[in-house]
């Protein structure tokens, strides 16, 4: 891919773009170096690979204010970062940008179990947020396979969601509130800690915006007890077309399974070589159906699924 042409008055003002920043982010705050710039020279759609112009780490809201407000008078374009695991290159640097990077926003700020919700700052992983609270049998719904890496401040920015959102939703369905900078520094906060905010939907439009509205310096979001419990039933079946059938068939029967996913051959012959499941070679699909909530609910949804494979033609 061909990155725009970079704007060659702004590199010729490197480093007195950089001398002024690290008035604002001292220490390390500013890397300038080529060969520290490397880690940050693409996000995870690794095709494309473009060093920053520099990478700068603030650790409060008041530097982000500073230097997106500094910026914005430059003329000097700004990318945030969260964990760069984005793959839709929403964290490839630009030639004569700056790298914004989230990374030191790593605290969870407060729990509030009482309005069963965490207040964390944007840099917090997605897992980290779930390690945080299920001491307390919480968890935080939306799980991105990347989970264990992604930042939260970028799964508000992507509206990430993984398995489970069928049931519990995606972020934008989990997100109560957050605290955002301006590019001309001003500082915003939408939300707090209940649904459904009065006003016009700004958190929706914040959420998936890919970091071009501003830069989310704190983030207020719901936990859920955990599920009483969890099964999954593994269903095979001879044709994609009947696995999607039993799709179809679970949800118009009312059932929300708390995840379901489907492998087509493929798949289970790359997972089954990979993780030695023990999954079934001779269906061309897979349905994986996991139900969870009381015990006696789950016994129940369990009959009344598998029923349903049975009748939409599952083999296994
Ligand atoms: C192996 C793998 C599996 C994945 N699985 C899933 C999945 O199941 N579901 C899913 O939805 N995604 C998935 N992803 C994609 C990715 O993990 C998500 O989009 C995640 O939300 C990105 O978070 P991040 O912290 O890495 O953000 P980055 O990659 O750093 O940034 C992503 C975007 O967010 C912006 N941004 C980051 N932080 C902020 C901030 N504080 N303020 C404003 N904007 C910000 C960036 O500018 C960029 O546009 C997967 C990625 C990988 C590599």
């Amino acid at each position: 891919m061909k990155m725009p042409d970079p704007d060659p008055s702004i590199l010729a003002r490197r480093e007195e773009i950089a001398g002024n920043l690290r008035k604002i982010v001292p220490g390390e705050g500013v890397i300038l170096s080529s060969q520290e710039l490397r880690v940050y020279e693409s996000d995870g759609l690794t095709a494309y690979r473009q060093p920053p112009l520099m990478a700068v780490l603030p650790e409060n809201t008041e530097q982000v204010s500073q230097v997106l407000r500094y910026c914005h008078e430059e003329g000097v374009k700004v990318v945030p970062r969260g964990s760069g695991t984005s793959l839709s290159g929403g964290a490839l640097p630009v030639a004569d940008a700056i790298l914004l990077c989230m990374g030191k926003f790593n605290q969870v700020l407060e729990i509030d179990y009482d309005n069963r919700c965490t207040v964390v700052q944007p840099g917090v992983t997605n897992l980290g947020i779930t390690k945080s609270v299920e001491g307390e049998g919480f968890y935080y719904a939306p799980d991105p396979s990347s989970q264990i890496a992604c930042s939260i401040g970028g799964n508000v920015a992507e509206n990430a969601g993984g398995v489970h959102c069928l049931k519990y939703g995606l972020t934008t369905n989990n997100l109560l509130g957050i605290e955002m900078v301006l590019i001309d520094g001003t500082i915003l906060r939408f939300g707090g800690k209940h649904l459904d905010s009065a006003g016009y939907d700004l958190l929706g439009l914040m959420t998936g915006s890919e970091g071009l509205l501003g830069v989310v310096t704190e983030v207020t979001v719901r936990i859920l007890p955990k599920p009483e419990t969890a099964r999954a039933l593994l269903l095979g079946f001879p044709t994609s077309e009947e696995g999607g059938d039993c799709v179809a068939a679970i949800i118009s029967d009312g059932i929300i399974p708390g995840g379901m996913e489907m492998m087509d051959k493929p798949a289970i012959q790359a997972a089954e070589a990979f993780v030695n499941a023990g999954y079934p070679l001779d269906v061309e699909a897979l349905l994986i159906v996991e139900l969870d909530g009381p015990q006696a609910e789950v016994d129940y949804l369990i009959d009344r699924v598998s029923d349903i494979a049975e009748k939409s033609g599952a083999v296994t």
